[in-house]
């Protein structure tokens, strides 16, 4: 507390990130990284841009990034808004489409925990109707008036996913709201709802490099919507800083999306030790809803508490992580490793639980 903040500063409560505690031979499975290391070519394009010109600022506009997106999408250039991570481009949509509203924003119960802290800190009031008991998000509380829509497809924490037909369902029944579907584990097994952006102009998708990218040090993340909703967005952008993506991470960017094949076998590898995992936890006790994305959320057997699970396995350099929270208390996220990482994973829990 301090008597320079302003009132607004003194009412905040803000996003807490997983640890990135500095252990010797720590198993990171705590904030849904990923295992492998970016496309090798990723890596020359950085060596490459790092040089001289960094004296020189950045495109702001990233038009070069922007068209590589346009076309990865099968989308247009004015479809698309770039920004440093996934998180900024959220924040000022946020700030674009959500605030003074008449209506209160809806997202689910569980989901997201960053959007109850944009909410806080652009004033945006909101409505988070509970998703069933078995964490499944019901499109029906969606239909009552309000201010906007926001939620991850696939969920997070949960892995949970809806089809491509129960969005464009949602869209048509809210044509007056902007809908946000926050796409930052799609790569793992979900559709895109990219193709419904040219179709409805209230759609916003956003994806980031963050996860199946493998670049989460770079901060890039992207948006896609109808060219209204991406001038809003860079309205905004351009009322707050006008270069959020530095010269390295549009080299790195750009050069990912030239190596597709490579990141397509990224992903199938985590895809595929889900299921060894899923599989595994499931023979130790745990219940293993199917999870779309690269973590499994894991309800511990009876008995087990997760946090001191949580805790134990910290213990034995080993980081998942646990949201002290109701409805989900009982839950670990566990974010996929390498098959190395999962095996041992099994083998601490199994010492740990004495089976
Ligand atoms: C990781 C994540 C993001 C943010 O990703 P960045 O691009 O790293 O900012 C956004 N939404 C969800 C649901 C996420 O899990």
């Amino acid at each position: 507390m301090s008597r320079f903040w302003s009132q607004l500063v003194h009412q905040l409560t803000p996003y807490v990130p997983g640890e990135q505690p500095k252990i010797a031979d720590l198993i990171k499975l705590n904030t849904n990284e990923s295992p492998y290391g970016p496309s090798p070519r990723v890596l020359d394009a950085i060596r490459e841009a790092t040089s001289d010109d960094l004296r020189l600022y950045p495109d702001p506009q990233c038009l070069a990034l922007k068209q590589a997106l346009a076309e990865y999408s099968g989308l247009q250039t004015d479809h698309v808004f770039v920004g440093n991570g996934s998180d900024e481009v959220l924040a000022l949509a946020f700030q674009a489409f959500f605030r003074q509203q008449p209506q209160p924003l809806l997202f689910p119960d569980i989901t997201y925990s960053f959007y109850p802290v944009y909410c806080q800190l652009y004033e945006v009031d909101y409505q988070q109707p509970p998703l069933d008991a078995e964490l499944n998000l019901n499109l029906e509380d969606y239909q009552q008036p309000n201010g906007g829509i926001i939620f991850p497809n696939p969920n997070a924490p949960t892995g949970k996913a809806l089809p491509l037909e129960a969005i464009r369902q949602l869209l048509t029944k809210n044509p007056d709201s902007v809908v946000l579907v926050d796409e930052a584990y799609v790569d793992f097994g979900t559709e895109s709802a990219a193709p419904l952006v040219k179709e409805f102009p209230n759609l916003l998708v956003t994806q980031t490099f963050s996860k199946s990218w493998a670049l989460a040090g770079l901060r890039v993340g992207f948006a896609l919507g109808s060219p209204e909703l991406i001038e809003g967005l860079t309205r905004v952008k351009d009322s707050f800083n006008s270069y959020p993506l530095d010269r390295l991470a549009l080299a790195g960017a750009q050069a990912a999306l030239e190596d597709l094949d490579y990141y397509q076998q990224l992903s199938q590898k985590i895809i595929d030790s889900r299921t060894w995992l899923s599989e595994q936890l499931e023979k130790l006790g745990f219940k293993v809803p199917e999870s779309k994305a690269n973590f499994v959320f894991a309800r511990t057997p009876e008995a087990v508490d997760a946090g001191q699970l949580a805790s134990s396995l910290r213990e034995k350099a080993l980081l998942v992580r646990h949201f002290k929270k109701p409805k989900i208390d009982q839950y670990l996220r566990i974010t996929l490793g390498t098959p190395e990482q999962n095996k041992k994973l099994i083998a601490v829990l199994k010492e740990t639980l004495s089976l």
